[in-house]
C-alpha cells in the first residue's frame, strides 16, 4: 500500500540531502558569518549615534547655561558701578559663585569633547571593518550562490522524479506525507521494528500495537511519524 510512497519518500531524502549539504557549506556559513558581522557592525554605529546625541544635548545645555551665567555676571557687575560697600560685597559672592559653576560646565564640555572624539575615533574603525566586512560578504555571497548553482541540476532532476512518483501514489497518503513534509521529522514514513517507531526509537504502547496489526499503520504518539508494518 505504501510501496510508492516509500520510493517517493527515498527521493525526498536525496532532494533533502543535497539541500542540507549546500545549507551546512562552508560559503554559505561564512556569507552568513559575514552578514552577522555587518547587523553588529550597524547596532554598534546605531549605538554610536545615540552617544553623540546625548553628547550634543549635554553639550549645548551646557553652553546654554553657560550664556546665562556670563550674561548675568555682567548684569551684576554693572549693577556693581552704583552699589554701597554692602551690596558689592553680596554681588562679589553671587559672581564668584557663578565662576565656580562655570569652572565645572567647563571641565564638564571638556569631558564631553573627549567621549565626542573617543566615539568618532570608534565610529571610524567600525566603518572601516564594515567596508571590508561588505567586500567579503560579497566574495562569500557569490560563493555561496555558485554552490547552489552548482547543485541546482540534481534538485530539479530530483524534484521532476518526485512530480513523476506523485502521480503512482495514493493521493490519501501522498497528503499525510505533505502535511508533514515541513516538519523536521524525516523520514515521516518508517516502519515498526520490534514494537518501536524507528524514527525515534520509542516503543509502542499496547494499545498502538494492537491498532496498527488492525490498520497497519498508526501515527507516532511520541514523533508524530507514521509507523507501518
Ligand atoms: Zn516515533
Amino acid at each position: 500500500m505504501q510501496e510508492e510512497l516509500l520510493k517517493y519518500q527515498q527521493i525526498d531524502a536525496k532532494k533533502r540531502k543535497i539541500d542540507a549539504e549546500i545549507a551546512s557549506s562552508d560559503e554559505r556559513k561564512k556569507a552568513a558569518d559575514m552578514q552577522n558581522y555587518l547587523k553588529e557592525c550597524q547596532a554598534k554605529l546605531q549605538k554610536f549615534e545615540t552617544a553623540s546625541e546625548t553628547i550634543l544635548r549635554n553639550y549645548k545645555r551646557a553652553s546654554a547655561f553657560m550664556q546665562d551665567l556670563n550674561k548675568r555676571a555682567k548684569e551684576l557687575n554693572a549693577q556693581a558701578q552704583k552699589a554701597t560697600a554692602e551690596q558689592i560685597a553680596s554681588i562679589k559672592k553671587i559672581v564668584a559663585d557663578y565662576a565656580d559653576k562655570m569652572g565645572k560646565i567647563e571641565k564638564e564640555v571638556t569631558a564631553l569633547a573627549v567621549q565626542a572624539k573617543q566615539i568618532s575615533r570608534e565610529v571610524e574603525t567600525v566603518m572601516k571593518n564594515a567596508v571590508t566586512a561588505k567586500k567579503n560578504y560579497s566574495t562569500y555571497k557569490n560563493a555561496y550562490d555558485a554552490v547552489r548553482a552548482s547543485r541546482e541540476p540534481e534538485i530539479k532532476a530530483l524534484l521532476a522524479q518526485m512530480q513523476e512518483q506523485k502521480s503512482k501514489v495514493d493521493p490519501k497518503l501522498m497528503h499525510m506525507y505533505e502535511i508533514k513534509a515541513d516538519a523536521k521529522t524525516f523520514p515521516i514514513f518508517v516502519p515498526v521494528k520490534e514494537g518501536r517507531c524507528s524514527g525515534c526509537h520509542v516503543e509502542l504502547s499496547a494499545a498502538m500495537k494492537k491498532k496498527l496489526a488492525e490498520q497497519k499503520m498508526v501515527e507516532c504518539e511520541n514523533c508524530g511519524r507514521y509507523i507501518y508494518e
